[in-house]
Protein backbone atom coordinates (compact mmCIF):
# COMPACT_ATOMS: atom_id res chain seq x y z
CA UNK A 1 0.00 0.00 0.00
CA UNK A 2 1.07 3.48 -0.80
CA UNK A 3 0.69 6.47 1.86
CA UNK A 4 1.98 10.08 1.98
CA UNK A 5 2.05 9.94 5.54
CA UNK A 6 1.73 6.71 8.48
CA UNK A 7 0.29 8.40 11.39
CA UNK A 8 1.36 6.60 14.58
CA UNK A 9 -1.27 7.12 17.45
CA UNK A 10 -5.34 8.59 17.40
CA UNK A 11 -5.15 10.65 20.25
CA UNK A 12 -6.21 14.25 19.61
CA UNK A 13 -2.81 14.77 17.86
CA UNK A 14 -2.68 12.29 15.89
CA UNK A 15 -6.29 12.88 15.28
CA UNK A 16 -5.79 16.19 14.16
CA UNK A 17 -2.89 15.74 12.29
CA UNK A 18 -4.46 12.58 10.27
CA UNK A 19 -7.53 15.69 9.47
CA UNK A 20 -5.49 18.47 8.42
CA UNK A 21 -3.10 16.40 6.22
CA UNK A 22 -6.47 14.56 4.42
CA UNK A 23 -7.86 18.37 4.06
CA UNK A 24 -4.76 18.93 2.08
CA UNK A 25 -5.33 15.95 -0.29
CA UNK A 26 -2.82 13.27 1.39
CA UNK A 27 -3.17 9.71 1.52
CA UNK A 28 -2.44 9.07 5.28
CA UNK A 29 -2.74 5.96 7.08
CA UNK A 30 -3.22 5.80 11.03
CA UNK A 31 -2.04 2.98 13.31
CA UNK A 32 -4.06 3.58 16.82
CA UNK A 33 -4.25 0.19 18.88
CA UNK A 34 -7.34 1.44 20.64
CA UNK A 35 -5.96 2.05 24.52
CA UNK A 36 -8.83 3.30 26.38
CA UNK A 37 -7.27 4.67 28.88
CA UNK A 38 -4.96 7.20 26.57
CA UNK A 39 -4.28 10.42 27.90
CA UNK A 40 -7.19 11.96 25.37
CA UNK A 41 -9.76 9.85 26.39
CA UNK A 42 -9.20 10.40 30.30
CA UNK A 43 -8.88 14.16 29.84
CA UNK A 44 -11.73 16.43 30.62
CA UNK A 45 -11.62 18.60 28.08
CA UNK A 46 -11.12 22.25 29.16
CA UNK A 47 -9.45 24.83 27.84
CA UNK A 48 -9.07 27.66 30.36
CA UNK A 49 -7.16 30.18 29.03
CA UNK A 50 -5.38 31.40 32.77
CA UNK A 51 -3.60 29.18 34.83
CA UNK A 52 -1.94 29.01 38.05
CA UNK A 53 -2.27 30.78 41.71
CA UNK A 54 -1.35 34.19 39.80
CA UNK A 55 -4.11 33.35 37.43
CA UNK A 56 -1.55 34.60 34.19
CA UNK A 57 -2.24 33.98 30.94
CA UNK A 58 -1.84 30.66 29.26
CA UNK A 59 0.81 30.49 26.21
CA UNK A 60 -0.31 32.05 23.13
CA UNK A 61 -4.04 32.15 24.24
CA UNK A 62 -5.24 34.74 22.59
CA UNK A 63 -4.35 33.65 19.03
CA UNK A 64 -5.33 29.77 20.40
CA UNK A 65 -8.46 30.45 21.45
CA UNK A 66 -10.40 32.04 18.18
CA UNK A 67 -7.96 29.60 15.68
CA UNK A 68 -8.85 26.30 17.56
CA UNK A 69 -12.50 26.91 18.52
CA UNK A 70 -13.07 27.34 15.03
CA UNK A 71 -10.87 24.28 14.16
CA UNK A 72 -13.13 22.11 16.63
CA UNK A 73 -16.27 23.55 14.51
CA UNK A 74 -14.98 23.06 11.27
CA UNK A 75 -14.13 19.19 11.99
CA UNK A 76 -17.86 18.69 14.33
CA UNK A 77 -19.05 19.79 10.60
CA UNK A 78 -17.68 17.44 8.77
CA UNK A 79 -17.94 14.88 11.46
CA UNK A 80 -21.45 15.12 12.60
CA UNK A 81 -21.21 16.41 15.96
CA UNK A 82 -20.96 19.25 18.20
CA UNK A 83 -17.63 19.39 19.61
CA UNK A 84 -16.84 22.28 21.40
CA UNK A 85 -19.46 24.75 23.99
CA UNK A 86 -18.71 27.75 26.14
CA UNK A 87 -18.18 26.14 30.00
CA UNK A 88 -16.73 28.88 32.30
CA UNK A 89 -15.12 28.22 35.14
CA UNK A 90 -16.38 29.03 38.59
CA UNK A 91 -13.23 29.09 40.77
CA UNK A 92 -15.18 29.24 44.42
CA UNK A 93 -12.08 30.69 46.58
CA UNK A 94 -10.83 28.91 49.44
CA UNK A 95 -9.31 31.45 51.52
CA UNK A 96 -9.70 35.16 51.46
CA UNK A 97 -6.40 35.19 50.64
CA UNK A 98 -7.13 33.79 47.13
CA UNK A 99 -10.16 35.94 46.53
CA UNK A 100 -7.98 38.67 47.45
CA UNK A 101 -5.34 38.01 44.87
CA UNK A 102 -8.45 37.23 42.43
CA UNK A 103 -9.33 40.89 42.98
CA UNK A 104 -5.64 42.05 42.26
CA UNK A 105 -5.54 40.35 39.34
CA UNK A 106 -9.00 41.35 38.03
CA UNK A 107 -7.65 45.15 38.65
CA UNK A 108 -4.20 44.73 37.00
CA UNK A 109 -5.73 42.79 34.04
CA UNK A 110 -9.43 41.88 33.92
CA UNK A 111 -9.16 40.04 30.23
CA UNK A 112 -10.94 36.44 30.80
CA UNK A 113 -11.94 37.08 34.36
CA UNK A 114 -14.76 38.00 36.12
CA UNK A 115 -16.90 37.49 39.19
CA UNK A 116 -19.69 34.28 39.69
CA UNK A 117 -23.17 35.31 40.78
CA UNK A 118 -22.62 33.68 44.44
CA UNK A 119 -25.95 33.58 45.48
CA UNK A 120 -26.94 31.48 42.55
CA UNK A 121 -24.56 28.37 44.25
CA UNK A 122 -25.20 28.94 47.71
CA UNK A 123 -27.66 25.68 47.66
CA UNK A 124 -25.13 23.67 45.49
CA UNK A 125 -21.60 24.57 47.22
CA UNK A 126 -20.17 25.49 50.69
CA UNK A 127 -18.20 28.57 50.60
CA UNK A 128 -17.65 31.75 51.84
CA UNK A 129 -15.07 33.47 50.00
CA UNK A 130 -16.77 34.13 46.61
CA UNK A 131 -16.66 33.03 43.06
CA UNK A 132 -13.96 33.88 40.58
CA UNK A 133 -15.46 33.28 37.12
CA UNK A 134 -12.94 32.77 34.29
CA UNK A 135 -14.33 33.72 30.61
CA UNK A 136 -14.77 32.23 27.93
CA UNK A 137 -13.42 28.77 28.75
CA UNK A 138 -14.21 26.11 25.84
CA UNK A 139 -15.26 22.57 26.89
CA UNK A 140 -14.26 19.81 24.29
CA UNK A 141 -16.32 16.66 23.62
CA UNK A 142 -12.96 14.69 23.24
CA UNK A 143 -14.56 11.34 23.04
CA UNK A 144 -16.88 11.95 20.43
CA UNK A 145 -14.27 13.72 18.43
CA UNK A 146 -12.21 10.22 18.64
CA UNK A 147 -15.02 7.82 18.95
CA UNK A 148 -16.01 9.65 15.20
CA UNK A 149 -13.31 10.39 13.63
CA UNK A 150 -11.88 6.47 14.17
CA UNK A 151 -15.54 5.49 11.77
CA UNK A 152 -14.22 7.89 9.16
CA UNK A 153 -11.39 6.70 8.83
CA UNK A 154 -12.34 2.98 9.00
CA UNK A 155 -15.05 4.08 6.48
CA UNK A 156 -12.13 5.33 4.01
CA UNK A 157 -10.13 2.25 4.65
CA UNK A 158 -7.44 4.20 6.13
CA UNK A 159 -7.33 3.13 9.60
CA UNK A 160 -4.94 0.03 10.95
CA UNK A 161 -6.57 -1.10 14.74
CA UNK A 162 -3.41 -2.67 15.98
CA UNK A 163 -0.34 -2.35 17.89
CA UNK A 164 2.74 -0.12 15.95
CA UNK A 165 5.65 -2.15 16.19
CA UNK A 166 9.16 -0.46 15.62
CA UNK A 167 10.83 -3.04 15.07
CA UNK A 168 9.03 -3.50 11.86
CA UNK A 169 9.99 -0.04 10.11
CA UNK A 170 12.21 1.10 7.86
CA UNK A 171 12.90 4.76 6.98
CA UNK A 172 15.90 6.17 4.74
CA UNK A 173 16.19 9.72 3.17
CA UNK A 174 13.34 9.18 0.65
CA UNK A 175 10.89 6.70 2.75
CA UNK A 176 9.56 5.38 5.32
CA UNK A 177 8.27 1.21 5.29
CA UNK A 178 5.79 -0.14 7.47
CA UNK A 179 5.42 -4.02 6.30
CA UNK A 180 3.12 -3.28 3.30
CA UNK A 181 2.89 0.57 3.68
CA UNK A 182 4.98 2.41 2.01
CA UNK A 183 4.90 6.44 2.75
CA UNK A 184 6.98 9.31 2.52
CA UNK A 185 7.06 10.18 6.51
CA UNK A 186 6.14 8.90 9.07
CA UNK A 187 4.78 11.30 12.08
CA UNK A 188 4.37 9.64 15.99
CA UNK A 189 1.88 10.97 17.54
CA UNK A 190 1.26 8.75 20.36
CA UNK A 191 1.45 10.52 23.67
CA UNK A 192 3.71 9.19 26.75
CA UNK A 193 4.33 5.97 24.52
CA UNK A 194 6.70 7.45 22.08
CA UNK A 195 8.79 8.74 25.15
CA UNK A 196 10.19 4.93 25.21
CA UNK A 197 11.22 4.74 21.32
CA UNK A 198 15.14 5.16 21.58
CA UNK A 199 13.94 7.34 18.40
CA UNK A 200 12.45 9.87 21.32
CA UNK A 201 13.64 8.39 24.65
CA UNK A 202 16.74 11.63 25.03
CA UNK A 203 13.83 14.45 24.85
CA UNK A 204 13.07 16.31 28.20
CA UNK A 205 9.87 15.06 28.93
CA UNK A 206 8.00 15.21 32.04
CA UNK A 207 5.31 12.77 31.77
CA UNK A 208 3.11 12.97 34.63
CA UNK A 209 -0.30 10.35 36.04
CA UNK A 210 -3.08 11.85 36.68
CA UNK A 211 -6.66 10.33 37.64
CA UNK A 212 -10.52 11.28 38.02
CA UNK A 213 -13.58 9.87 38.90
CA UNK A 214 -16.79 9.97 37.36
CA UNK A 215 -19.91 10.61 38.78
CA UNK A 216 -23.60 11.04 38.88
CA UNK A 217 -24.68 14.49 40.15
CA UNK A 218 -27.87 15.01 40.13
CA UNK A 219 -29.50 18.85 40.27
CA UNK A 220 -26.12 19.88 39.25
CA UNK A 221 -26.19 22.39 36.24
CA UNK A 222 -23.71 20.96 33.73
CA UNK A 223 -23.21 24.62 32.58
CA UNK A 224 -20.41 25.35 34.27
CA UNK A 225 -16.63 24.08 35.46
CA UNK A 226 -17.10 24.33 39.18
CA UNK A 227 -13.44 24.24 40.80
CA UNK A 228 -12.17 24.60 44.59
CA UNK A 229 -8.77 22.82 44.59
CA UNK A 230 -10.68 20.14 42.31
CA UNK A 231 -12.61 20.27 39.41
CA UNK A 232 -15.94 19.24 38.12
CA UNK A 233 -16.28 19.30 34.84
CA UNK A 234 -19.44 18.21 32.72
CA UNK A 235 -18.53 14.96 31.02
CA UNK A 236 -20.74 12.57 28.37
CA UNK A 237 -24.33 10.69 29.31
CA UNK A 238 -25.30 13.42 32.07
CA UNK A 239 -22.05 12.59 34.33
CA UNK A 240 -19.67 14.47 35.93
CA UNK A 241 -15.50 14.25 35.57
CA UNK A 242 -14.11 15.15 38.66
CA UNK A 243 -10.11 15.41 39.17
CA UNK A 244 -7.15 15.82 38.92
CA UNK A 245 -3.91 14.97 40.22
CA UNK A 246 0.03 15.11 38.86
CA UNK A 247 2.06 12.53 39.95
CA UNK A 248 5.78 12.36 38.46
CA UNK A 249 6.69 9.55 40.84
CA UNK A 250 4.21 6.47 40.33
CA UNK A 251 4.42 2.90 40.01
CA UNK A 252 1.53 1.92 38.18
CA UNK A 253 -0.96 3.74 35.62
CA UNK A 254 -3.86 2.39 37.91
CA UNK A 255 -6.28 4.49 39.95
CA UNK A 256 -5.71 4.48 43.20
CA UNK A 257 -7.26 4.38 46.27
CA UNK A 258 -5.68 7.36 47.91
CA UNK A 259 -6.73 9.13 45.11
CA UNK A 260 -10.33 8.34 45.41
CA UNK A 261 -10.30 8.71 48.76
CA UNK A 262 -8.83 12.21 48.92
CA UNK A 263 -11.55 13.60 46.25
CA UNK A 264 -14.29 12.16 48.16
CA UNK A 265 -13.26 13.80 51.39
CA UNK A 266 -13.11 16.95 49.10
CA UNK A 267 -15.91 16.61 47.55
CA UNK A 268 -17.98 16.24 51.44
CA UNK A 269 -16.38 19.17 52.42
CA UNK A 270 -17.61 21.61 49.30
CA UNK A 271 -20.80 20.12 47.37
CA UNK A 272 -23.99 20.11 48.72
CA UNK A 273 -25.36 17.93 46.88
CA UNK A 274 -25.60 13.72 46.91
CA UNK A 275 -23.24 12.23 44.47
CA UNK A 276 -22.68 8.60 43.56
CA UNK A 277 -19.01 7.39 41.85
CA UNK A 278 -19.84 4.54 38.75
CA UNK A 279 -15.96 5.58 37.42
CA UNK A 280 -12.60 5.65 38.07
CA UNK A 281 -9.87 6.07 35.28
CA UNK A 282 -6.39 7.26 35.52
CA UNK A 283 -3.83 8.09 32.45
CA UNK A 284 -0.63 9.97 31.77
CA UNK A 285 -0.07 13.00 30.41
CA UNK A 286 2.74 13.74 27.94
CA UNK A 287 4.18 16.65 29.81
CA UNK A 288 7.26 18.43 28.73
CA UNK A 289 10.34 19.90 31.27
CA UNK A 290 10.11 23.09 29.27
CA UNK A 291 6.18 23.38 29.25
CA UNK A 292 6.70 23.24 25.36
CA UNK A 293 5.58 20.72 22.40
CA UNK A 294 7.55 18.53 20.23
CA UNK A 295 6.69 18.92 17.19
CA UNK A 296 8.38 18.80 13.48
CA UNK A 297 10.56 16.01 11.63
CA UNK A 298 13.66 14.13 13.44
CA UNK A 299 16.95 15.98 13.14
CA UNK A 300 18.65 13.09 12.01
CA UNK A 301 16.12 11.50 10.08
CA UNK A 302 14.19 13.20 7.70
CA UNK A 303 11.44 10.98 7.05
CA UNK A 304 10.78 10.97 10.66
CA UNK A 305 8.47 13.17 12.42
CA UNK A 306 7.11 13.60 16.24
CA UNK A 307 3.67 15.99 17.38
CA UNK A 308 3.60 15.46 21.06
CA UNK A 309 4.22 16.87 24.58
CA UNK A 310 1.02 18.60 24.92
CA UNK A 311 0.98 18.23 28.50
CA UNK A 312 -2.06 19.56 30.09
CA UNK A 313 -3.06 21.21 27.39
CA UNK A 314 -3.73 19.16 24.42
CA UNK A 315 -7.27 20.42 23.85
CA UNK A 316 -5.97 23.74 22.23
CA UNK A 317 -2.31 22.91 21.54
CA UNK A 318 -3.18 19.66 19.63
CA UNK A 319 -5.34 21.53 16.68
CA UNK A 320 -2.98 24.84 16.20
CA UNK A 321 0.19 22.40 16.20
CA UNK A 322 -1.04 19.87 14.12
CA UNK A 323 -2.14 22.58 11.66
CA UNK A 324 1.08 24.20 11.67
CA UNK A 325 2.72 20.71 11.20
CA UNK A 326 0.29 19.65 8.34
CA UNK A 327 1.60 22.95 6.73
CA UNK A 328 4.94 22.36 7.53
CA UNK A 329 5.01 18.55 5.91
CA UNK A 330 2.76 19.87 2.72
CA UNK A 331 3.99 23.05 1.80
CA UNK A 332 7.61 23.59 3.64
CA UNK A 333 5.93 26.25 5.88
CA UNK A 334 7.79 26.97 9.15
CA UNK A 335 6.96 25.33 12.65
CA UNK A 336 7.27 27.41 15.68
CA UNK A 337 11.02 27.53 17.03
CA UNK A 338 9.95 27.03 20.38
CA UNK A 339 8.15 23.89 19.65
CA UNK A 340 9.91 22.64 16.87
CA UNK A 341 11.92 19.09 17.51
CA UNK A 342 14.72 20.20 15.80
CA UNK A 343 15.52 22.63 18.99
CA UNK A 344 16.90 19.24 20.18
CA UNK A 345 19.37 18.43 17.56
CA UNK A 346 21.94 17.83 19.86
CA UNK A 347 20.68 15.96 22.19
CA UNK A 348 18.96 13.50 19.61
CA UNK A 349 22.20 13.30 18.03
CA UNK A 350 23.68 11.55 21.03
CA UNK A 351 20.93 8.77 20.49
CA UNK A 352 22.94 7.47 17.34
CA UNK A 353 26.67 8.11 18.86
C1 LIG B 1 -6.40 13.28 34.02
C2 LIG B 1 -6.09 14.14 32.84
C3 LIG B 1 -6.82 15.30 32.60
C4 LIG B 1 -6.54 16.11 31.52
N1 LIG B 1 -7.33 17.20 31.27
C5 LIG B 1 -7.06 18.00 30.21
C6 LIG B 1 -7.90 19.11 29.91
O1 LIG B 1 -8.91 19.35 30.57
N2 LIG B 1 -7.55 19.91 28.87
C7 LIG B 1 -6.47 19.66 28.09
O2 LIG B 1 -6.21 20.43 27.15
N3 LIG B 1 -5.67 18.58 28.33
C8 LIG B 1 -5.95 17.75 29.36
N4 LIG B 1 -5.15 16.67 29.61
C9 LIG B 1 -3.96 16.48 28.76
C10 LIG B 1 -4.35 15.86 27.44
O3 LIG B 1 -5.07 14.71 27.72
C11 LIG B 1 -3.10 15.53 26.62
O4 LIG B 1 -2.35 16.70 26.40
C12 LIG B 1 -3.48 14.96 25.26
O5 LIG B 1 -4.55 14.08 25.35
C13 LIG B 1 -2.31 14.23 24.62
O6 LIG B 1 -2.77 13.71 23.40
P1 LIG B 1 -1.85 12.78 22.50
O7 LIG B 1 -2.61 12.57 21.23
O8 LIG B 1 -0.49 13.36 22.41
O9 LIG B 1 -1.67 11.41 23.31
P2 LIG B 1 -2.72 10.27 23.68
O10 LIG B 1 -4.05 10.81 23.95
O11 LIG B 1 -2.07 9.44 24.74
O12 LIG B 1 -2.85 9.42 22.37
C14 LIG B 1 -1.85 8.54 21.94
C15 LIG B 1 -2.50 7.48 21.06
O13 LIG B 1 -1.46 6.68 20.50
C16 LIG B 1 -1.81 5.33 20.58
N5 LIG B 1 -0.56 4.58 20.63
C17 LIG B 1 0.54 4.82 21.39
N6 LIG B 1 1.51 3.93 21.12
C18 LIG B 1 1.01 3.11 20.18
C19 LIG B 1 1.52 1.97 19.49
N7 LIG B 1 2.77 1.49 19.71
N8 LIG B 1 0.73 1.35 18.58
C20 LIG B 1 -0.52 1.80 18.31
N9 LIG B 1 -1.06 2.88 18.94
C21 LIG B 1 -0.31 3.53 19.85
C22 LIG B 1 -2.67 5.21 21.84
O14 LIG B 1 -3.59 4.13 21.72
C23 LIG B 1 -3.42 6.54 21.82
O15 LIG B 1 -4.65 6.43 21.14
C24 LIG B 1 -5.45 15.79 30.66
C25 LIG B 1 -4.74 14.62 30.87
C26 LIG B 1 -5.06 13.79 31.95
C27 LIG B 1 -4.29 12.52 32.14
Amino acid sequence: MIADYIVVGQGICGTFLSWNLMREGQRVVVIDHADPFSSSKVASGVINPVTGRRIVKTWMIDALLPFVQEQYELFGAEIGASLIRQCNVLDFHPTPQVAASFADRHREDPAYLAYGDAAQYGSLFNFHYGIGEVSPCLLVQLNTLLDKWRLVLSARECLRNTQFDIGHLETDNDSARYQDITAKKIIFCGGAADFDLALFDRLPYAKNKGEAIIAEIPGLPATNIYKQGISIVPWENDLFWIGSSYEWEYNDLEPSERFRTRVEQQLNAWLKLPYRVVDHIASVRPATVERRPFVGLHPLHSTVGILNGMGTKGCSLAPWFAHQLAQHLVYDRPVAAEADVKRFRQVLGRVID
